[in-house]
């Protein structure tokens, strides 16, 4: 519940704002920084920094350890967003989960982009309709966020497609390390919108594998990547579980589903995305309109297979 830097003790909006600037944006940042950083960044005497650090330290849960009631309250508000499709919400269990990666992967065209557009729309929509009346925050890395898809798809639904560009808020990642930390920014931005009232519900990175597939080629660097990789997850994860957000992924892979992540005899990433991804979604194209998607091994639903279309409407059965 408490996410702010401000509701530390000691630290007003002046300190907080010097402490955003030096790039501490969390409290579990804070929990980690020395005295000496804090006080130097902060311009605040080093005992202050030490009471500072240690209130962040008994909320951040630094040690990682929680107790099993603080886990289920927190599972308890998990909330579901629908896809458009009743078949490929019936697949997810219900619906796009919050506080979970969902990983959309599959071959170019099988409608990865498609659903993160149209999951974008479909969070804002009241509770009854499958939405959580949220906003989101989407991590371009390929330019392919379309606004003009966003219209279409909001009309379809019946909403204001002005209000619903105004919930989005996008931004390109350039490289790799671009890419991670726009995972900050993002926590910032929640923060800052939390404040004014505004819930982030559905944070996308699509995609969260092409940088990382073009800038470490060479066998020498599989395990950086790897490490790198692993810690975006960990990132985003924890961005879903903060502020009860759904983080959706897209992957792209080539023919066959098991072999991608550049070279297919060392799937490294594809490992290390299968273990922290919630939800892994194995997408193929069909006939005309028709896509498939298949759930793979999700700890608490059988691996099924749904048919969906996607139209000019947008994602539909
Ligand atoms: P990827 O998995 O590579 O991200 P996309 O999500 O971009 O694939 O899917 C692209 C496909 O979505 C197109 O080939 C087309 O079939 C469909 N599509 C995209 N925009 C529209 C639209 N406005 N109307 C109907 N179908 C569309
Ligand atoms: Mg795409």
């Amino acid at each position: 519940k408490i996410v702010d830097i401000e509701d530390l003790p000691f630290v007003g909006p002046a300190t907080a704002e010097k402490l955003r600037d030096a790039g501490y944006y969390s409290i579990e940042a804070i929990a980690v920084a020395s005295p000496q950083e804090l006080s130097s960044v902060a311009e605040i005497g080093e005992a202050t920094a030490s009471k500072i650090i240690a209130a962040a330290r008994k909320l951040a849960n630094v040690g990682g350890f929680e107790t099993g009631d603080v886990v289920y309250e927190r599972r308890k508000k998990i909330g579901k967003i629908t896809t458009g499709s009743k078949a490929l919400d019936d697949l997810l269990g219900g619906g796009v989960e919050t506080q979970a990666i969902t990983e959309l992967f599959g071959e170019f065209g099988s409608g990865k982009t498609q659903i993160c557009h149209q999951l974008a729309v479909n969070v804002q929509m009241p509770r009854d309709q499958g939405g959580l009346e949220g906003a989101v925050i989407v991590i371009d890395t390929e330019g392919t966020f379309r606004p003009e898809r966003i219209i279409q798809m909001a009309e379809a639904k019946g909403l204001d497609p002005d209000k619903v560009l105004k919930n989005i808020y996008v931004a390109q990642a350039y490289n790799s390390n671009h890419q991670m930390l726009l995972v900050d920014n993002a926590k910032e931005l929640a923060n800052k919108l939390k404040r004014e009232g505004i819930n982030v519900r559905l944070l996308v990175v699509d995609s969260l594998t092409a940088h990382f597939r073009a800038e470490y080629v060479g066998r020498g660097t599989l395990a950086d990547r790897q490490q790198k990789l692993n810690k975006h997850l960990h990132d985003l994860l924890r961005f879903g579980e903060i502020f009860n957000a759904a983080i959706v992924v897209t992957n792209q892979v080539m023919a066959k589903p098991d072999q991608f992540f550049g070279d297919p005899t060392k799937p490294v990433g594809g490992h290390i995305v299968a273990h922290t991804a919630t939800f892994r979604v194995y997408l193929r194209k069909s006939k005309g309109e028709l896509r498939v998607a298949r759930l793979i091994d999700s700890p608490h639903l059988p691996e099924s297979e749904a048919i969906f279309r996607i139209t000019e409407r947008g994602v539909e059965d």
